[in-house]
């Protein structure tokens, strides 16, 4: 499949300094929720790279209903309907403790964590060398924002996906690996 993550879009526009990319910077730079105008900007231009025959997975995006609703405008337009929503079902507490744990390279990106995956020498990236931080927004502080604004504007995607007999429920706890295969089979099951 075809992976299109918009955090990975994002980056990508900004560093390019695309029209979108540029114009997202300025909210970002700001402090300020980059608007869906330009989100689903970024999508409609990847959709329109998808080759015209292979499936696509899109991770990170939609996050609110308004974004399933444009969504489902631009997969219209191509000709291309969702197959399926899927929920990675993990409890709160899990959760947090995934969060606050997790150290990203500021070199080549590679994720880690403190107790589940950490890097050989504490700070230093096995990859690359690079120097292994916390991210912004996986401090204490701001993740409990970032989960008010999970249960406010994210959750009742849930429901939308459910109501339309596209959402599939996936048991995110344990081993990543363990997660990954269960996601292979609900991805491969026929619906
Ligand atoms: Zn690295």
């Amino acid at each position: 499949m075809q992976h299109i993550s918009t955090g990975d879009l994002f980056r990508d526009a900004m560093k390019q300094q695309t029209p979108l990319g540029v114009e997202a910077k300025r909210f970002v730079d700001a402090g300020q929720l980059v608007p869906d105008s330009v989100t689903v900007g970024m999508v409609r231009e990847a959709l329109a790279r998808l080759s015209p025959s292979g499936e696509f997975i899109l991770d990170g995006f939609p996050r609110t209903v308004a974004q399933a609703t444009a969504l489902e405008s631009l997969l219209s337009e191509i000709g291309r309907p969702l197959g399926r929503a899927v929920f990675i079902e993990v409890p709160r507490e899990e959760l947090l403790g995934r969060l606050t744990g997790r150290r990203v390279c500021t070199g080549c990106g590679a994720v880690y964590h403190l107790q589940s995956k950490p890097s050989k020498v504490a700070g230093v990236c096995d990859l690359c060398g690079g120097t292994v931080v916390q991210r912004k927004d996986d401090s204490q502080a701001v993740i409990g924002t970032r989960l008010t604004a999970y249960d406010q504007s994210t959750a009742p995607l849930k429901d939308h996906y459910a109501k339309q007999g596209l959402l599939k429920v996936v048991d995110g706890l344990g081993e990543a690996s363990d997660v990954f295969a269960r996601m292979q089979t609900c991805l491969l099951e026929s619906r």
